[in-house]
Parts: C-alpha cells; sequence; structure tokens
C-alpha cells in the first residue's frame, strides 16, 4: 500500500491532476501523460460511478454517505461526491453499498454430478446474494491437483472469483487410500510434498476433514504435521472438526492444538453443536477459543446460519471405522451379521444423540441418484410409506439399507436457535455457506437451502429482523474479515485500491426465499453485484458478464497491492 500511495502523491505533484490514490489509475494517468498531455484531460476520470449509497465498508465502522468511483477493476476514489461525467451511474440513493461477499467455506470444488463452479460457472445462487468470491475444497476435500482444478474453473469463465483449500482427505487417499493407520514416514513424506505442491499452486491452506473417512483415520500428529507445511508457505488450517456433538470440546481443543503446535491461524470451520444433549456447549468451546486467543493462538471460527446441516447419509450416520477400505468393505461389512449389528447399534446412537436429532423425522433425505422420489422426505416418512413402524432402531435400518442401494444426501435437523446465536455474535465468527454452487441446475433434488440464501438470511433475519448483528458487523463478518484470514490484499473493503467487487442491495428487502421444503429460489434484495468492476447482476437481472479471477493465495503472499 505504502508505495503505491508515494507513486500517487508523486504523480499528484508533477501533474497537478485530479486526487487519485490507485496504482493501476495513477499508472494509467501517467502512461497517457507520456503519451499525448492534452487528452488525460476530456478522459472520463471513472468508468462506473455509484452515486449516493449508504457504505457499509467491510471494517465495521458505521456507514457512511458516499459515492463509490470505478476504473478498469478497482475501487479508485470513495467520497462524498465525485465528479461523475462521461461514467456509467448506479443510482444507490437509500440502497446500502457493501463489499462483495467473501464465502470462505464453499463446495465449489469439482464434483461428479457436475454440480460445481465448472458446471455452473454463472453461479447465480451466490450472485443473486452478493457473494463475489469463493474459496473451494473445504473439510479435506477437493482435487489434490489445484493447478489442473483452478485450470478448468479458469477456462469455464466464471462469473465470481475462485480460490481453495488443499484438502488433507484428497491427499491422505491420494497416498493411504482409505486405510485405518497412521501414515508411515515415507508416507507422510509423500503426503507433505502434495500439501506443499498444493500451496505452490495457489491453496490458502490446508482444509480437514477429521470426521470423515479418510481423515478421520489421521492420528492428531500428521495432521499437526501437514498443517505446518502449509503453514509455512503462508496459509491456514481450516478444519470441520472430528465430533460436533458429545465430544465437541476435545474437538475444540484438537483445532486449537494444530494450529498451536503447526504455527499458522486455524479455524474452527462450520461451527455448531449437534445434539440436543449437546446443546449450550458452545458457551464452553467459545471459551476455549477466547482463552486460547488470549495467550495468543491466532483461532477463529465461521458459521452457516441454519439449525440443520447437511451431509451424505453414510458420511453422516454411517461409523468411520466400518468404512475403512471403501465402499465394497464397508458392503461386506453390512452383509456379515457381527458387524452389521454394531453398525445399526452406532447408527441408531447417531439418530438418538448425534447428527439424527434424537427423531427419524429430523433427518431428511436430499437427493438419492436411484429414487428421485425420495427426495424431501423424511426417515420417518419413507418409513411409514413402507407400512413400517417409525422407531429410531426401523430408521437405522433403513439408514444401512439406503447404503447398500447407493447412498443418499440429507439434511439434518439437531442444532438450537440458541448456540447458533451464540455463535454468531461471537466477534472472531465469519459467515460462511457450507454450499455447493452447482444447484442453480433449478429443481434437482431438495437440497440444504444455505446454497441459495446464507448471506441473505443473515442481512434479512439475523440483521433487520431478529437484530442479532447489526448491519456494519454482519457485513464485515462476509467481506473484510474473511479477506483478512485469507491474507486476501486487495478485497473485502470499499476502499480506493482495492479490486471493485461490490454488492449493493436495499436493507429493507434483502432475504433468503429459498426453505427447506421449497430451497431451489434465489435471494432477492440485492439489486446490483459487481465483480472486479464488472456488472453481474444489475438492477436485479443477471448480466451474460463472467469477469471472475482464479484467486491464488500464493498470489497474495508475493505480490504487493496492484500488481
Ligand atoms: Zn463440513
Amino acid at each position: 500500500m505504502m508505495s503505491l500511495h508515494r507513486q500517487g502523491r508523486d504523480h499528484m505533484r508533477i501533474s497537478s491532476a485530479p486526487s487519485r490514490r490507485c496504482g493501476a489509475a495513477a499508472a494509467l494517468v501517467v502512461a497517457a501523460l507520456g503519451a499525448a498531455q492534452l487528452t488525460t484531460a476530456q478522459a472520463p476520470a471513472f468508468d462506473t460511478v455509484i452515486q449516493g449509497g449508504r457504505v457499509v465498508d467491510g471494517t465495521g465502522s458505521p456507514w457512511f454517505i458516499a459515492d463509490v468511483g470505478i476504473k478498469g477493476d478497482a475501487i479508485v476514489a470513495v467520497a462524498m461526491r465525485l465528479d461523475a461525467a462521461g461514467a456509467r451511474i448506479i443510482d444507490a440513493r437509500g440502497l446500502v453499498v457493501s463489499p462483495g461477499f467473501i464465502d470462505v467455506h464453499s463446495h465449489s470444488e469439482a464434483r461428479e454430478n457436475g454440480e460445481d463452479m465448472i458446471g455452473n460457472p454463472a453461479a447465480l445462487n451466490n450472485v443473486y446474494q452478493g457473494v463475489t468470491t469463493v474459496i473451494a475444497s473445504p473439510d479435506g476435500g477437493g482435487s489434490v491437483n489445484l493447478a489442473d482444478y483452478l485450470g478448468k474453473v479458469a477456462a469455464a469463465r466464471p462469473a465470481i472469483n475462485v480460490g481453495s483449500f488443499i484438502g488433507h482427505g484428497s491427499v491422505r487417499d491420494a497416498v493411504l487410500g482409505a486405510a485405518n493407520r497412521p501414515a508411515m514416514p515415507a508416507e507422510l513424506d509423500r503426503m507433505r510434498d502434495l500439501v506443499r505442491a498444493g500451496m505452490r499452486d495457489g491453496a490458502f491452506g490446508l482444509s480437514t476433514g477429521l470426521f470423515y473417512v479418510p481423515g478421520n483415520f489421521a492420528p492428531l500428529d500428521e495432521v499437526v504435521d501437514l498443517a505446518r507445511v502449509a503453514g509455512e508457505m503462508g496459509g491456514i488450517h481450516q478444519s470441520h472438526m472430528r465430533d460436533e456433538a458429545a465430544r465437541i470440546l476435545d474437538s475444540v481443543r484438537d483445532t486449537i492444538a494444530i494450529g498451536e503446535r503447526g504455527g499458522l491461524p486455524t479455524q474452527v470451520t462450520h461451527h455448531k453443536v449437534i445434539g440436543k444433549a449437546n446443546w449450550g456447549r458452545s458457551v464452553e468451546t467459545l471459551r476455549l477459543i477466547d482463552e486460547a486467543r488470549a495467550r495468543g493462538v491466532d483461532v477463529t471460527i465461521d458459521q452457516y446460519p441454519y439449525t440443520a446441516s447437511s451431509t451424505s447419509i453414510q458420511g453422516g450416520l454411517i461409523p468411520q471405522w466400518a468404512q475403512e477400505g471403501g465402499r465394497p468393505a464397508l458392503l461386506e461389512r453390512i452383509r456379515n451379521e457381527d458387524s452389521r449389528r454394531k453398525i445399526l447399534t452406532e447408527v441408531s446412537r447417531s439418530i438418538e444423540t448425534d447428527r439424527g436429532g434424537g427423531d427419524p423425522r429430523n433427518v431428511v433425505l436430499a437427493s438419492c441418484s436411484w429414487d428421485a422420489s425420495l427426495a424431501g422426505k423424511s426417515l420417518a416418512d419413507v418409513l411409514r410409506d413402507r407400512q413400517r413402524p417409525v422407531t429410531i432402531d426401523q430408521a437405522a435400518d433403513l439408514v444401512v439399507e439406503i447404503v447398500q442401494k447407493g447412498g443418499c444426501s440429507a439434511i439434518y435437523h439437531a442444532i438450537s436457535e440458541d448456540d447458533l446465536v451464540r455463535i454468531m455474535k461471537h466477534p472472531a465468527t465469519m459467515i460462511a455457506s457450507d454450499a455447493a454452487p452447482g444447484i442453480p441446475k433449478l429443481g434437482s433434488g431438495v437440497p440444504h437451502p444455505r446454497a441459495y440464501g446464507t448471506f441473505a438470511r443473515v442481512l434479512g433475519l439475523y440483521v433487520r429482523d431478529k437484530g442479532v448483528l447489526t448491519l456494519e458487523d454482519a457485513v464485515r463478518k462476509m467481506s473484510g474479515y474473511p479477506a483478512q484470514r485469507l491474507s486476501l490484499p486487495d478485497r473485502g473493503l470499499i476502499r480506493a485500491g482495492m479490486k471493485a467487487d461490490i454488492s449493493i442491495f436495499d436493507p429493507a428487502r434483502v432475504a433468503e426465499t429459498a426453505t427447506f421444503e421449497k430451497p431451489h429460489q434465489y435471494a432477492t434484495g440485492v439489486a446490483h453485484v459487481l465483480v472486479n468492476g464488472e456488472l453481474v447482476l444489475n438492477a436485479g437481472t443477471p448480466t451474460s458478464a463472467r469477469p471472475g479471477r482464479i484467486l491464488r493465495g500464493s498470489d497474495s503472499r508475493l505480490r504487493p497491492v496492484g500488481r
């Protein structure tokens, strides 16, 4: 920043041109001066001026009324009044002008069903909410070949910016498969190499999914070791923790330990407390996080604003030990009477006290590739349809049957509103969706509404209707704060020198319209969205522009602002 400001001042002294403090704009003017002195006077100072909006700048500061001037892909001026001669004008009077939102936990990684950023580069569910950047491959997933993945996303020309983590589960799978044992030294070396390559190719850090197979099979020391590699290269660690129910405190301690011992920032991702018996424990999880922060551990949180989670039936309810060796081995264990009994006991327990929310009604199937008619039905509905008694044991039986048929994704209503609000209010919590961008294949299944609603829901329900957060704090949790967490030097704030990723919305109308019953509905109330200076949403209507870029953590770490 400093050198650019200096460049700007030098330029001003020489040319006495109007104040313009962005490196890119200054360079443009300097180049133009060299070519022909006279043309610069007539050239419009801005391509676009957003006039008269309430600027919520992403820092958490109270809003102020200002014009925002954009030249090329950058914000070049923020002032009470700007000369808009020759520029496209966006009238933002009565609207909020905020940084575009940054989703630090997005399932935009390549997926088999094509519901991803490559298959759906328009990312309309994001655009309608004002989301301008997504970071893919959380929960330990995504491709181990990040150069390949990011290249494919670039070729698909996304409407919004895309970055990625390198996923520990994928790295472990590439080296050990689904083996339930610690890595040998040579295997650990190979995993270190894969993490290093991922970081070199642009990962923002290491994501772990210690709840899932095969991440679950890794001892803590292995995770610390690989996190250290990411940390040495400037990355962070973000974790879907080993347990979010009965053993959640141990899991938070582990996440803190990974940061403390690995020497890098660490983040509890989609923080929640699952299972009625555990409700209220966010008091303790947040206390652990506060204590760690007090002693200097850089631990942070992200969250989606719903009291239900979503993952596959297999990932959510089947014990991890039964999944060692992959699907053929799991099916074999289901066929074997002894192991089947053990699996059923643990699935019953999960439905009773964990993700199942204590009732077969609380597990709702989102989509099943082998029977589309099951989408939207709870385990209780399916049991009733088959004239079977609605009990937890019968539901466990049904779960195992579903896995044998090929599995389903599901939604689990097992989180309390009190925990959700307590976590949301914590100053170290940012907002993230945990959702795929692909659901714009409108109508496929009955997925979790978070893909369509996360950011609009926070602004509508938790800011305007419930007053849980101030507007400024909510915007900070969606923009400036995640940008800072990712070390993105030139996004997340409305400020001269930043890239022009901007969301312009009506604070009185912004709302989620997606519901658990009818999730395929875009958010409303966001009027205009700019990505790198180009409109992707104009007066509530998507444009055909695809100005999104690939963001690489390595770029941010090595390159000064504006280069
Ligand atoms: Zn997760």
